[in-house]
């Protein structure tokens, strides 16, 4: 099957007369025992249609959590005391948040690389115990050459996280390419619909998946049930809204690019993510995104509704991103709607 079609199909219940097509809610804390789930922390019906699904699409195994931080954080878990970690310069803040903390208490080094520099990110591999790419990159949209890197990276020995929220597995499949775990928010795209938090770490390496298992299990960062229905849900369509919002996008980056106030507009050329920045600087930005009705003022991505933000409004955000970029969500609206949306806020007062 190909990928749009799996993310329709994978994760479902056998066709069976009178049973339901979809993967029942099952709310439970526990199960009688005697059986392989024993206790709601270790696994739940409703999470292994959305981890089969998705499983399916990365072509590995899917481990659903609480959130894509829940999953970052006990991925990186997996560090030793004293290990170096190599990590994007622009990334989720998140993550760099989390690498940023474990550095002040000891735990890692952190080398921070500029991933579009291959060579760069290869050199700094260099008696480190992980890299963990992001491609494209959020907020700056860089492109890590995944298929230069990876190996070149297993080469010296380490092993390779590659965090595909912004491509997604229907435009970019990491662990096809050697990557050892693939990281989700799938509160972004996979769900799509800004109602559900939501994360997933995938492996192809059966001995990797059962130690990221039994922390998880451990540690407690499992999902909610209701949640990862959603997020099964929302996973059937997201070849038609990614489809949808990369066209948007594509648009939309070709209008701003020849617009007067805009300086800059970087687009990776897939994805439904673009980013500006914008001549007036911070203060146009500012009115910008106070501008619209349709387009929300809201942090976050990956919904069906257009939404956009100024990201240096987050003190926690790179010190390089433009203090004028404004990161847009781009949406499945009608592409017009969405233009004329921004014209008044980009044209000014
Ligand atoms: C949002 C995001 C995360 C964190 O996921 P949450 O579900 O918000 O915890 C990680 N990586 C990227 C690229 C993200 O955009």
């Amino acid at each position: 099957m190909r990928p749009d079609t799996i993310a329709v199909h994978a994760g479902r219940p056998p066709h069976t007369p009178d049973q339901p097509l979809n993967v029942p809610l099952t709310p439970a804390s526990t199960y009688v025992a005697g059986g392989d789930l024993e206790y709601g922390r270790y696994g739940n019906p409703t999470w292994t249609g959305f981890e089969d699904a998705l499983g399916a699409l990365e072509q590995g195994r899917a481990l659903a959590f609480a959130s894509g931080q829940a999953a970052t954080g006990t991925l990186l878990d997996l560090v030793a005391d004293g290990e170096r970690v190599v990590a994007p310069r622009h990334a989720y803040q998140g993550t760099l948040g989390l690498l940023d903390d474990l550095e002040l208490r000891g735990r890692v080094k952190v080398e921070r690389v500029d991933v579009e520099d291959t060579d760069a990110v290869v050199a700094a591999c260099h008696d480190a115990a992980l890299l963990m790419l992001e491609s494209p990159t959020n907020p700056a949209l860089e492109l890590a050459d995944l298929a230069s890197i990876i190996p070149a990276a297993h080469e010296q020995g380490v092993r390779v996280v590659v965090d595909n929220t912004f491509a997604t597995p229907l435009r970019q499949q990491p662990l096809t390419l050697g990557a050892d775990v693939v990281v989700h928010s799938a509160t972004k795209y996979l769900a799509g619909h800004s109602d559900a938090l939501l994360g997933a770490l995938v492996t192809a390496d059966d001995e990797l998946y059962r130690v990221l298992k039994s922390r998880r299990d451990l540690q407690g960062g499992s999902p909610g049930v209701l949640e990862a229905w959603l997020a099964l849900r929302g996973l059937r369509t997201l070849a038609l809204r990614l489809d949808r919002a990369e066209a948007n996008a594509a648009e939309l980056a070709r209008r701003l690019e020849q617009h007067p106030a805009v300086s800059r507009v970087r687009y990776p050329g897939i994805g439904g993510i673009v980013a500006v920045e914008l001549a007036g600087g911070v203060e146009a930005a500012d009115r910008l995104v106070a501008s619209t009705a349709l387009w929300v003022h809201a942090t976050s991505l990956g919904g069906v509704e257009s939404t956009f933000e100024r990201r240096r409004r987050w003190a926690t955000e790179s010190r390089s991103i433009e203090e004028s970029l404004v990161r847009l969500s781009v949406g499945i609206e009608d592409v017009e709607d969405l233009w004329e949306d921004l014209l008044p806020g980009l044209d000014g007062p």
